[in-house]
Formats: C-alpha cells, structure tokens, sequence
C-alpha cells in the first residue's frame, strides 16, 4: 500500500555546477499527487533579474497550501540558481548567462526528432491515446539525451524535465517596463483566452515555432511539430498548454499586484479543473478580455538609430499610428542643440507593449515594441529580440 501523498511537499533538487566549491539546487513546492492529471507546472526568474515572478509564486504556494488538488501541481519559484548568483559590480545580470552559456531562456532541448522516431506506428485514430503516446516518447527521448555540456544546460535539462508532459506550463517573466502580455503558440489560441481575461493581459503574441527554443516551446511545439509529421496517421491534440507570462515590467512588484496576479493563475487552475473544492467564493467569472491575440511577427521593435538620451512621447498601454511619434534620442552634446534630437516613429500601429527602462540608449538598442495586428516585413531581428 502506498501512502497517500501530502498536500504540499517542498523538495531540494540538486543540480551539477562546473566549478569546485560551488553547490546550487531547485527548491520544488509540489501539491497534489505526483501522475494525477492534470498536471500543472509553474516556475519564476528563469531570467533571474525578472522579480515579478518570484512574488507571485510566494502568494501562488501560499494559496496553493489551502486548496484541494485532484492532480498535480509543481512550482519552481526561483528557476534560475546560476542566475540569481550573478552580480557583477553590483548590477544583477540575470538574462544571459556569464559563462558563455547565453541567453537563460533559450536553446531548451529539442525533443521531436526522437519522439517522432520513437512513434512511428503508434498513432491511431484515438486522440487520447495518441497523448499518452507522445508524453511517453517525449520521456524516453529525454532520457536518452546525452549528458548536458556543464552547469546551464544541466539547469535547462532539469527544469523541463519536470514540465515537459504538463498539461499546463506557466512560465513567470517580466519586460523590462511593460503591459502585462502573453507568448504562445498559435493552436494554444482561443485556449489561453482564460488567462488572457483573469490577468488583464493587453497582448498575447503567437507563433507556431518562434526559432528560440525558449522553455514554453520546448514544451508545446513538440505537439503540433508532432501532429504534422503524423496527420495522416490519426489526431494529436496540443496537450501542452505553454505560455511565457509577461507580468508588466521589472520594477512592477508589489504585494497587491502580486496577489491579484497569483488569484488570476488560480482562477484558471480552477476553470481548468486543475484546483477543486475549498475555494472559496463562486467560480470567478471571466472578465472582459482587453485584447486580441496577434501574431509574434507584428510585433514591431522600434530600434535606437544613434545613441543618446531617450526622452519618451509614448507610455506602455498607449494606442498608436503608423508614423507616431515613439520617443527622441536627444545628444546633448550636439553643437546646435535645436538639431540633437532623431526621432523614433511606430512602424506600424498597436499598442506600446513595452519600452526601454533606462534612459540611455546604446546604438542599435531596443527603445520600444509595439504589438500590431498583422505581421510585419522581416527585420534583421529574429522573432525573439535576444
Ligand atoms: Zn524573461
């Protein structure tokens, strides 16, 4: 006889480091029953510098703690243990890794050539069976990926380790200064119009495969990559409900905010099924969604030409035109200062998504985005800004 699991389990997972002396671990909270479905994964600071996240995990754990859970829910709040270590003359570097390793967030293990391998000839006309199938396939292609090359792959590795066959993925980040928005997958669209609603989200931007490898697509993409390959074998659903959370921007933490953001993310555990009995109050109605979804290739990055001060005209949340003034560079050691300022104009209309939160802009740094409806030409950036 086992014994039943307890509702909350809080596990120290250790990770492997690259240099003698050092010892770093994942604090996991785990609730419910570990198989039970469906599961449900959340994490926080992946790029470590993004503290939104950290806050809301705690008043996530926090009512987690009171609440009934038919499945399984994992929480991750500090993703990121190299990360949150990286204080380099006292500023926090967070999003890139400093031992080469790059950007924290991409570059996650691509598990579809091995499930797709592994499946041929197990995909029949039952779509339920089918995501049996998958999950299985995903597990052992990951278990049979070779070891990881040093400490952030190895961080990589484990993390989706314990996401990869969730029903829900919920990855907590932040902007830099920004309205709450959304990153997913187009089939995961009307799906996420829950959160969209409970979060008060003003953009969610989609793409079928945005060329990253961030954690979110290394946990959806594989089903509709997957469901491609084998169409003609019978359905499988996209299983993986993914999505990078954008809580606003970095300095946006309070425990309001915080609060309100973690009753959200409950809200649609609960609509989901995912959170059952003691909740207190009815089922929370969905508010009124405040956007559309638009495609990832809308999105417009409005790029400093020169360097100098950035004296903004435009706040996030703010609708624009075609040609609206964004923001001025201003050199302020111009010899004709009626002639120091270029002006950045949208490219397209939206909403600011987000801006700059410093002042100061380099040659070539991202001073805004803006959210459009339809895609735009390609520009020299990828469809994530690194
Ligand atoms: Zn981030």
């Amino acid at each position: 006889m086992s014994r039943p699991a307890s509702p909350h389990r809080v596990e120290e997972l250790p990770l492997p480091t690259d240099r003698l002396g050092t010892r770093r671990s994942l604090t996991v909270h785990r609730f419910g029953t570990p198989g039970a479905r469906p599961k449900v994964y959340v994490q926080a600071a992946l790029h470590a510098d993004e503290t939104p996240g950290l806050l809301v995990a705690h008043h996530l754990i926090r009512r987690l703690r009171g609440l009934d859970i038919p499945g399984e829910i994992i929480v991750v709040p500090m993703a990121n243990p190299t990360g949150i270590a990286q204080i380099v003359e006292g500023v926090h570097i967070g999003r890139y890794a400093l031992d080469g390793a790059g950007n924290f967030n991409r570059d996650f293990p691509d598990l579809i050539d091995g499930a797709a391998e592994r499946l041929k000839g197990r995909i029949g006309a039952d779509g339920k069976a089918n995501v049996a199938a998958v999950r299985e396939a995903l597990r052992a292609t990951l278990d049979a990926l070779p070891p990881p090359k040093g400490e952030v792959p190895a961080l990589r590795r484990a993390l989706l380790g314990m996401a990869f066959d969730a029903d829900i993925v919920l990855d907590l980040h932040c902007d830099l200064e920004a309205v709450p928005h959304l990153y997913a997958g187009d089939a995961l669209w009307p799906d996420l119009a829950d959160l969209t609603a409970l979060l008060g989200v003003k953009a969610v931007l989609l793409s079928a495969d945005s060329g990253g490898k961030p954690f979110d697509e290394a946990c959806s993409v594989p089903w509709w990559t997957l469901a491609e390959r084998f169409a003609a074998d019978g359905p499988i659903p996209p299983a993986c409900v993914a999505t990078t959370v954008e809580l606003r921007g970095k300095a946006d933490v309070d425990d309001d905010r915080a609060a309100a953001d973690a009753e959200a993310l409950i809200g649609m555990l609960i609509r989901r099924g995912a959170v059952t009995g003691s909740v207190p109050g009815p089922l929370p109605d969905l508010p009124p969604l405040l956007c559309e979804a638009t495609p990832l290739s809308g999105l417009a990055r409005v790029v400093a030409p020169v360097s100098g001060v950035i004296a903004f005209h435009r706040a996030v949340g703010d609708r624009v035109e075609a040609g609206d003034p964004i923001a001025d560079i201003v050199d302020p050691t111009a010899a004709d200062p009626d002639n120091a300022r270029t002006t950045l104009v949208a490219p397209g209309g939206g909403i600011v998504m987000a801006r700059n939160n410093l002042r100061f802009a380099s040659r070539g740094e991202l001073v805004a985005s803006i959210a459009g409806p339809a895609p735009l030409a390609t520009g020299e950036h990828g469809l994530l800004f690194d």
